[in-house]
């Protein structure tokens, strides 16, 4: 596996797989890596000819008071999970190669942006649209592998690589868990013990949701409401950002149920706010 840093290395390098008609799979990441990530670049492996994956900090995502500087990192660490995993290039660029310090150009998806995350970190989806975009035009992906875990995230992908002719097909790989149910994430470490103890009950609050779902419960207040019980009861420690049901393709607040929904959770604790979701189909 190379590791390289350079943006204009790995744009040559793309140049040369595009030549030879290669296929090419792409994880991008912000490194600290996990068995969700591993699970991505594992779908990667299987369906592609070359893997690349980047571990990138990106800066634009993080709002002036959240956790860019205490974000975990551990690059070597990274880079010999990557390589056991069979991936072939990965791109670790230093954030001064990515921006330029007059850079002033953002790609952003409003529509898809207006809820959930967006509406708590307003200008983190535009962050992440740049970097992906810039991203896909260095690496000239075949595919590209993103996590149910960020559904929002997932989705304002799947519009941006649409709307912008990327000719990038986007796979999406469900949510890896803990056996506790709390789902991988590299934010997880900065959790207290007693925080992290409590923090399962974000997916069992969310499990909940589609039980009463399943069990006929069509009115989404009533469903919220029990799930924020459960929370208030049982995760003393983490305040709720949001907890919505939404439409899974539009990300709009869904009032009465009568199709797939998304039941999406956001969770501050001292040092970490943790997302998850839960897609649920009456049928
Ligand atoms: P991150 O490094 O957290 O920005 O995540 C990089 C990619 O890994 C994104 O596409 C995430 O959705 C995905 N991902 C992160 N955690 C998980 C998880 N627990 N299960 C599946 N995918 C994940």
């Amino acid at each position: 596996m190379d590791i390289i840093t350079e943006p204009s290395a790995l744009g040559g390098r793309a140049r040369e797989w595009a030549r030879a008609g290669r296929q090419v799979g792409f994880v991008p990441t912000m490194g600290y890596l996990h068995a969700g990530h591993e699970r991505l670049m594992a779908l990667a492996r299987e369906r592609s000819e070359v893997v690349v994956a980047s571990v990138f900090v990106n800066p634009t995502q993080f709002g002036p008071n959240e956790d860019l500087d205490a974000y975990p990192r551990d690059l070597d660490r990274d880079a010999a999970l990557a390589r056991r995993i069979g991936v072939d290039v990965l791109f670790a660029p230093r954030p001064e190669a990515m921006y330029a310090p007059e850079a002033a150009t953002w790609v952003e998806v409003p529509a898809l942006a207006r809820h959930l995350c967006g509406a708590s970190r307003p200008t983190h989806f535009r962050g992440v649209c740049t970097v992906v975009a810039k991203l896909f035009l260095l690496v000239r992906p075949t595919l590209a592998v993103f996590g149910q875990k960020d559904w929002q995230q997932l989705a304002i992908i799947r519009r941006m690589t649409a709307d912008l002719g990327f000719g990038v097909e986007i796979v999406g790989a469900p949510i890896v868990r803990e056996a506790d149910g709390l789902a991988l994430s590299s934010r997880n470490v900065r959790l207290t013990p007693a925080e992290r103890a409590e923090a399962a009950a974000i997916n069992q609050g969310l499990a909940l949701a589609g039980e009463l779902v399943r069990g006929g419960e069509g009115d989404v207040g009533r469903v919220l409401a029990a799930v924020r019980a459960r929370y208030a009861a049982e995760m003393p420690s983490g305040t709720v950002d949001y907890l919505a049901c939404v439409d899974p393709q539009t990300i709009e607040p869904v009032t009465t149920i009568a199709g797939p929904v998304l039941f999406a959770a956001a969770v501050q604790f001292s040092g970490a706010r943790l997302i998850d979701n839960r897609f649920v189909d009456v049928k």
